[in-house]
This record gives structure tokens, sequence and C-alpha cells, in this order.
């Protein structure tokens, strides 16, 4: 068996690994690079194996820097399987679509200021229409099962506990009459993330392949978290400002919608805390990013992988992605009629809104 590191090594990015076993090629995810505009630039490098010899793909989870490049591998020409979890289909199908779309854009962007230099104008990297195109490839499979992709290589994607969907890969490669199993972590969660249950523990290993992207570094506890959240919403709602949540689309929206939920459905006799609640209790909570929309719908559709405390709430018929005062504003008029209003409310925006926002927003003091 031979691994070979392409991504996502000295740089957190772009995460790429290609696996030589048991008589075929496959990768474990294929993202974009994110961040520097050098090392953005990588993405439009060829890649360092042809694409058609590809066998298969095994896919950790839909964020753009584990699937992003999905769509250039198609277009140069991989045509296999993808294996991931239905989750992480689901996602993708939303997340690289608009990945497209913003390829798209940056480039019509960057192809203005070519030809007022008198360049050539360049393709995008790929297109909206290519995103959905690849999705034909990705075939998915449930948590836990063991999944046979030749009679020399298994697999099962286990719970990582890091956005929906999100898998630890355990890879079975039998060469020369000798099975060793190497694991991929793909992104890890925290313990205690919102929503999702938590890591699965892997009890064995030959060969481990781990993110350590925040190996370094402690976080804060999610329920501080919360405490500090409302007293910033609060404090701003009370001044008569509007809050403005820049969020990433996936993941983070959905968290912050079920905090808000928790919060409301709070009680507590504390004066401080009533007071907050009052104010948080009287505002809109707006949505606004179709992605985050959308990705909501997602969230909803695989309530089966939330943990076990919020099955039961599920059960009850209380859903911790909706509340009173919950509005979506999925196309671009209700979008833009929000600017007009000038009313307390929690709006949640794409992280890249905000500056638009900012200045369009009128904050009375
Ligand atoms: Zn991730």
């Amino acid at each position: 068996m031979n691994i070979t590191f392409l991504g996502a090594a000295e740089t957190v990015t772009g995460s790429n690994f290609l696996v030589e076993a048991a008589g075929k090629k496959f990768l474990v995810d294929c993202g974009l690079y994110q961040g520097k505009a050098t090392e953005e630039l990588q993405n439009t490098e060829d890649f360092l194996y042809n694409p058609a010899d590809i066998d298969f793909m095994l896919l950790t989870h839909a964020h753009i820097d584990h699937s992003g490049r999905i769509p250039k591998l198609y277009n140069d020409g991989f045509k296999n399987k993808i294996y991931c979890t239905h989750a992480t289909k689901d996602l993708c199908s939303i997340m690289l679509p608009d990945s497209g779309h913003i390829q798209e854009s940056e480039m019509e962007w960057k192809n203005k200021k070519r030809i007022r230099a008198g360049e050539e104008p360049l393709p995008p990297l790929y297109t909206a229409e290519d995103a959905i195109k690849c999705m034909e490839l990705f075939f998915s499979v449930g948590y836990d099962e063991i999944v046979e992709i030749t009679e020399n290589i298994q697999v099962r994607f286990n719970d990582a506990g890091h956005m929906l969907g999100s898998s630890i890969i355990e890879l079975w490669v039998t060469e020369d009459g000798k099975t060793e199993k190497v694991v991929f972590t793909g992104d890890l969660g925290n313990n205690d993330i919102p929503l999702l249950d938590s890591p699965t523990m892997i009890d064995t290993a030959d060969y481990l392949v781990m993110e350590s992207t925040y190996g370094n570094r402690l976080h804060m506890r999610n329920d501080e978290k919360a405490e500090l959240f409302l007293d910033i919403v609060s404090s701003t709602l009370d001044n008569g400002g509007r809050v403005i949540i820049p969020s990433f689309a996936v993941g983070r929206t959905q968290e912050i919608l079920y905090e808000i939920d928790k919060l409301k459905e709070t009680h507590m006799d504390d004066e401080a805390f009533q007071k907050k609640y009052k104010t948080l209790m009287k505002v809109p909570v707006y949505v606004d990013s179709p992605l985050a929309i959308s990705a909501t719908e997602v969230f909803k559709k695989n309530t089966d992988l939330f943990e076990e405390e919020i099955q039961e709430k599920l059960k009850n018929g209380d859903h911790p992605l909706e509340f009173p005062g919950l509005k979506f504003t999925p196309t671009a008029e209700e979008s833009k009629a929000l600017n007009d209003e000038y009313t307390p409310a929690i709006i949640i925006s794409a992280s890249g809104m905000c500056e638009v926002r900012k200045n369009k927003t009128s904050f009375k003091t």
C-alpha cells in the first residue's frame, strides 16, 4: 500500500490523498485550497495523477476544503464512484454548485481586469453546471455499515461529529493475504458540538491519518458561548440596533438557530436573565442566505443524525431548528426588503454579506 499526501499537509486546506493498494488507485477527499492567494493558485494546477485512472473516491465530509475540487476532477476525466454518507451527498448537492457560482463570479471580476489590461479572459475553475453534473458520481452509504468496494478493499464510515454527515473512514486493505487497516479521521468534531453526536471512538488502526488543525488549542465551552451570545444580542437590541451575524451557511447557521431555540425555551427566574430573555423574544430572527436556507432544509431531512437528547425533543414535536419569530428570505426581493426595515432584528447572513449589510443598515442609537 502506498499513500501520497497531496494536500492539507503543511497547510490546512486542499485535502487530497492518493492511495494505491490491492491493485487499485483511489482518493480520499479532493478539496479546494482556500485562504491565501498563493495557495488558491494551486487549485488551477493539474492533478499529480491522471483523474481518469482513479478507480473510486472516499469523501470524509462536504466542507469545500475536502470536496471543492471534485467538479474539476470530474471535468479532468474522473468518472467513477464517490463513496460518502447520505448527508454528505445532500450537502454536496447544494455546496458544490454554490462553489461553482463563486468560481464563475470571481473569474468574471478577474476577467474584467484582465480585459482592461489587454489580457485574454480565463475560464472559471468550474461552473455551477459542472458541479451539478459531477453529482452523478456520488454513491451514498449509511454510518457503521461495512461496504465492500472490491474483494480486497472494505470501508466503514463512522460519525466524526464535525459537521452533518462527517465521517472517520476505516479502510481495510488485503494484499498478499495480509489485511491492514488505515483510518482517515477527516476533520474531527468536539464532544459538545450542538445538534451532532460526539465523534466515534475507533479502537484500532495499523495506520492513522489524522487532522490536527486545532490540536494545540483549547476551545471555549459551548455553554459559555451561549451566555456570551445572549449578552451581546440583548445589549445590541436594547440599544435599538440590529444584530447581524456573519455565519458559515452550513453548520454554524444551524448551530445558532439551535442555540436561539434553546434560549427561547429556557425558564429562569433570575432577573438579569429575564430582562435579556424578554428582549430576545421580541424580535424576529432572519436567515438571509440562500445556501444557509437550503442547508437548513438538509439538516431537517437528516434529523436521524442528531444527538439523542434532540431525538427525544423531536419525538415530542419540538424541532430544534424551528421557533416562533424565525423567518427565511429565500428570494433576492425579500432579502433586499430587509435593508429597508429599521426595526430591531437578528439577521444571520452569509459571511461575505456582512460588509454590505453594515453599509446599508442604519443603526438607531
Ligand atoms: Zn471540515
